[in-house]
């Protein structure tokens, strides 16, 4: 029986309780105190500093000089390689024995040439065991090398964790020494820890919690510091408290290890390799101890890194994957952002993900994995459905700053209709520590309470990687049924999915894209970022177009796939969550930038280079557009199936020539100044009338008689904001801003004509934004072409500044339009309800639209993601200028484009969406016989149907695979024609693979398809 507290006291009780296992006070004689024996210092220690992150076997080699415990090295970034030297006590026989180790930088122990420990002390993680009961017969001289990583678990940010890191921090080694651990100690320590948390989490309201308060009491009377005889007493006490079982109704918890790595955030992507293989080999290590140990792990670059970098750890994975224990999670190339990558990317991020596991695991996920990113497409459903996967779990939107998410647990529905089976863990983050608080959360935070009694508890220390401790797993191992805690069970996310999809009759739905109020500033954040992905996304589709119809041109051509996999898997890399958002450390964005411009864009053997090749010698040219003078050599190619027209064809850096097809008459166009200075322009589609500040006071749309620009307001007004956020500055921009709005007015060099008449008119203009930054920007007018263009060029160099430009339309509508993948949506343009204030800031792709019955006008960019329509007022947003994590964010010289579009009709009816296309995708110029025939490999019949990609086939060689989409959100049947010999045709899933059942509809005239609204169609072509 318990003895009586002296007391009606629950606070002296619980505080008695919590100081007796306090790592702070009274460690002289309370329990935690004992938590080691004896201590021994090292035969020596030695260090090799290196500026590289360079391999084991090289660092081996090097001279080591002794290194005292509390020396300093560094700086920031470099590597700390250290010789061990150490002698066990043969008097400890019998005992567990660790090296203590604890550092600021983030170490990896390596013995034998292998690395078996990941050491960090942020992590909790400071002990590597070297025997768990010493006996004679094991080494007790024995020789480890430690790597410590010149930065910590988050970097090594100046002053606060996002700050822009500190170049020259220094590093130390707190303590290296052996120790005698008491296992026996720390379960008890366990125990009370688990107790005592049940107190505080369970309240006062809780019988339950009093009892474990009465418990953890008696625990104390029983337990004696000195006396490891009595710990067994105090043990059993709370042995009988924790076998207390729960009803069968009770909440069950699905543990599952984890560790969230960012591939690349506040330290670079090479850090990154190491961070995986110190979090791994960590996860290998308590797989040897704790059989029912799941641990789950996405991003399928990573495996790849730790595959080139540690095989012999990788290999270790490869069994326990086999075991199902170490679990590949998510399907896709990296977590990446769920915004911004272009359709096919995120295609391609399934594709590579799901086929690197496929081939080392044997596996297909079944489960897109992503907690950690800023808001999710309403295309991703259908692209998860088509990639083989129906489960999703994210938890990102509890970090909403207006509006609850109010589901834990439902079915996810996309904008073609398709739904997941969606789970936000109800704990609110993936990186939980087992701890009574993350259980409590789990059931308590739960929104679908009576409709899912399933939720997932994601342990382990994340983000900057780390992973589980056996401690966690210790916890988690004691309240697996403790009554008034939920049940939990190590499982995998197919048990926990299996189950939620068993009882799923009562989930709701939520319909279209789930979006986050907050980090909306990450659209536009590190524009040189967006620009080299929408300009790679470009190149990269370009490429593979070519080279497909190469392929189909000559049998001899090899198709370019290990290239183009390699170049692919470089986009997708940098689509990661922390990348193409722009919310990295500046080292992170010149690697990436390095990524697009050295490899893709510029000289590099892969880039153009490539490209060039291709057309040189196998592109004859398709769906040709006739050349201008005639007898000219060069030809543009169009890599889509609608009509495209151009003023002018680049080649060599020469404007040489000028075309336009299949406009009966070529339209001429018309530059005059008029008498306040203005500048009127007109092509004979649209009329403009353009002031001495580069604003336009008139953009008329000419047959249908309609003005665009709203009643005394200016078109192509840029506009300042001041752009302080709360806290998490390169990511978030907050509603406050906007009544910060200030107009660039200052004029440095008004309106004047660069070129006039012919094809292309065009009117140049300098604005002053500030005493450190300038606005220069050429207003384009082409013959023929629906849109005015906007070539701008902007100095940068402001501090928490908003840079955008807007358009006051003449269309009213409580909703606009932006193009997402393979689709588009609306958001409302009224503020209305709190859903739809809080989205004062949103993302698009190459367009957005409001229209009215019958007119509107749509706005286009050819690099840029953040948008805002309020009211008439259509706003793209273009440059911002946040201090952290990088100090020097988009400060410099930006290039982009956008246009302004007024159409008649709705914007399918104006192929407004077509017209972005020709934006972002401008005709290339190729060389080749002027005899050379007009050619079209393919022709779609239907306005409304976009062939997106064409692309060698991933596991053989004659053959194609397309991808078309449905992008007016229309029911449409259509035919696909092709000039190619196509002996067989398959419809085929986004992984390509082809159900033998599923021929696609040939006949004479092509291939009939038929789509439903915004529904991705993919076909196997066989040559
Ligand atoms: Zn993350």
């Amino acid at each position: 029986m318990y003895r009586q507290p002296v007391l009606k006291n629950r606070r002296t009780l619980l505080e008695r309780a919590e100081k007796f296992i306090s790592d702070v006070y009274f460690t002289d004689c309370n329990l935690r105190g004992r938590l080691y024996g004896d201590s021994c210092p090292l035969e020596s220690l030695a260090s090799f500093l290196s500026s590289k992150r360079i391999p084991f076997t090289e660092a081996a080699k090097q001279n080591f000089a002794p290194h005292k415990v509390g020396d300093t090295f560094g700086p920031t970034w470099w590597t700390c390689w250290f010789k061990v030297s150490l002698k066990i006590p043969e008097s400890w026989r019998g005992k567990e024995v660790h090296l203590l180790w604890e550092s600021d930088g983030e170490a990896m122990v390596w013995r034998d040439g292998q690395p078996v420990q990941g050491l960090t002390k942020e992590g909790e993680k400071t002990s590597y065991i070297l025997s768990e009961c010493l006996k004679d017969e094991e080494p007790h001289s024995i020789t480890l090398y430690v790597e410590v990583a010149c930065n910590g678990l988050f970097g090594a940010g100046q002053g606060s964790m996002i700050a822009a890191p500190d170049p020259n921090r220094k590093f130390s080694v707190q303590k290296a020494q052996l120790v005698v651990f008491n296992r026996d100690v720390q379960e008890v320590l366990t125990d009370f820890e688990m107790l005592v948390d049940i107190v505080k989490e369970l309240g006062e309201g809780e019988q339950r919690g009093y009892q474990a308060l009465f418990t953890v009491n008696e625990m104390v009377n029983l337990c004696d510091p000195s006396d490891p005889r009595s710990f067994s007493k105090a043990r059993s006490l709370a042995h009988s408290f924790f076998s207390q079982r729960n009803g069968e109704s009770q909440h069950t918890a699905h543990a599952m290890g984890h560790c969230h790595i960012d591939s690349a955030w506040l330290w670079p992507y090479e850090e990154t390799i190491r961070k995986c293989g110190r979090s791994w080999v960590t996860v290998i290590r308590l797989m040897e101890k704790n059989p029912e140990f799941v641990f789950t792990c996405s991003q399928a670059q990573q495996f790849q890194w730790v595959q080139s970098w540690y095989p012999g750890l990788f290999s270790q994975i490869q069994d326990y994957v086999k075991k199902g224990r170490f679990i590949p999670v998510g399907g896709t190339w990296v977590e990446m952002d769920g915004n911004l990558p272009s359709g096919e990317s995120m295609v391609r991020q399934f594709l590579e993900g799901q086929r690197f596991f496929n081939h080392e695991f044997g596996i297909v996920c079944k489960e897109f994995w992503l907690p950690d990113t800023f808001g999710y497409s309403a295309q991703l459903p259908q692209i998860m459905q088509g990639s083989g996967v129906s489960n999703f779990l994210t938890q990102k939107l509890s970090w909403n700053l207006v509006n609850t998410f109010p589901h834990n647990t439902f079915f996810w529905e996309g904008l073609d209709g398709s739904k997941v089976l969606t789970h936000f863990p109800p704990g609110n983050s993936y990186e939980m520590k087992g701890k009574v608080e993350d259980l409590v959360k789990t059931v308590k935070n739960n929104k679908d309470k009576g409709r899912a009694n399933h939720s997932a508890v994601l342990f382990g220390f994340g983000d900057g990687g780390g992973g589980p401790t056996q401690l966690m797993l210790d916890r988690l191992e004691r309240v697996q049924d403790t009554d008034g805690l939920p049940k939990v069970q190590a499982s995998t996310p197919d048990k926990l999915f299996s189950q939620l999809r068993a009882d799923s009759a009562l989930l709701c739905t939520w319909t279209g894209e789930l979006f986050l109020e907050l980090h909306n500033g990450t659209y536009t954040t590190q524009a040189q970022i967006k620009r080299g992905n929408r300009r790679c996304e470009t190149l990269l589709h370009d490429i593979e177009i070519a080279g497909s119809l190469a392929l189909c041109r000559d049998g001899t051509f090899q198709y370019p796939a290990e290239q183009l996999q390699k170049l692919w898997r470089l986009l997708l890399l940098n689509q990661f969550h922390d990348v193409i958002p722009g919310s990295c450390i500046e080292m992170v964005v010149e690697d990436a930038l390095r990524y697009y411009e050295g490899t893709v864009i510029s000289s590099g053997p892969e880039g153009l280079y490539l490209f060039s090749q291709l057309r040189d010698l196998y592109l004859y040219g398709y769906l040709f557009q006739p050349c201008t003078p005639s007898n000219h050599s060069n030809h543009s190619f169009s890599v889509f199936t609608f009509q495209t027209t151009t003023a002018h064809v680049m080649l060599c850096g020469i404007i040489c020539s000028a075309a336009l097809v299949r406009v009966p008459s070529i339209g001429l166009l018309c530059v005059s100044f008029q008498a306040d200075g203005s500048v009127l322009m007109e092509n004979g589609i649209l009329k403009m009338v353009i002031n001495k500040d580069g604003t336009l006071a008139s953009l008329h749309l000419i047959n249908a008689n309609r003005e665009a620009i709203s009643n005394g307001c200016h078109g192509n007004q840029f506009v300042m904001f001041d752009d302080v956020p709360l806290y998490w500055d390169a990511w978030d921009v907050m509603d406050y801003h906007l009544q910060t709005r200030k107009p660039v007015l200052e004029v440095v060099q008004p309106i004047h004509v660069v070129s006039s008449g012919g094809l292309r008119s065009s009117v140049s203009f300098t604005l002053r934004i500030s005493d450190k930054s300038t606005i220069k920007q050429e207003i384009v007018m082409d013959a023929m072409c629906p849109y005015i263009k906007f070539n701008t060029e902007v100095q940068w160099a402001e501090s928490h500044k908003f840079l955008k430009v807007e358009f006051p339309v003449r269309v009213r509508s409580p909703n606009a339009t932006y193009e997402i993948q393979f689709g588009h949506l609306q958001r409302p343009t009224h503020r209305n309800t709190s859903w739809d204030w809080a989205r004062f800031e949103v993302w698009g792709h190459k367009w957005a639209d409001l229209s009215e019955h019958n007119f509107g006008v749509a706005l286009l960019n050819d690099c840029k993601y953040g948008y805002s329509v309020h009211e008439n007022t259509m706003t793209l947003s273009l440059l911002r200028a946040p201090k952290a994590p990088d100090a020097n964010a988009d400060m410099g010289t930006h290039h982009f484009t956008y246009a302004i579009m007024p159409h008649a009709g709705s914007f399918q009816e104006a192929s407004v969406i077509q017209s972005a296309y020709n934006l972002n995708f401008p005709l290339r110029s190729i060389q080749c016989s002027p005899n050379t025939i007009p050619w079209s490999a393919f022709s779609v019949s239907s306005a409304a149907i976009i062939l997106e990609t064409i692309k060698q086939a991933e596991d053989r060689k004659r053959a194609l695979v397309l991808r078309l989409y449905e992008s007016h959100g229309s029911s449409v049947t259509t035919t696909l024609c092709t000039t190619l010999p196509v002996r067989e045709a398959w419809h085929c899933d986004l992984l390509e693979r082809h159900d033998p059942t599923q021929p696609a509809h040939m006949t004479s005239e092509g291939i009939t398809l038929t789509f439903s609204p915004f529904q991705i169609v993919s076909l196997l072509l066989i040559l």
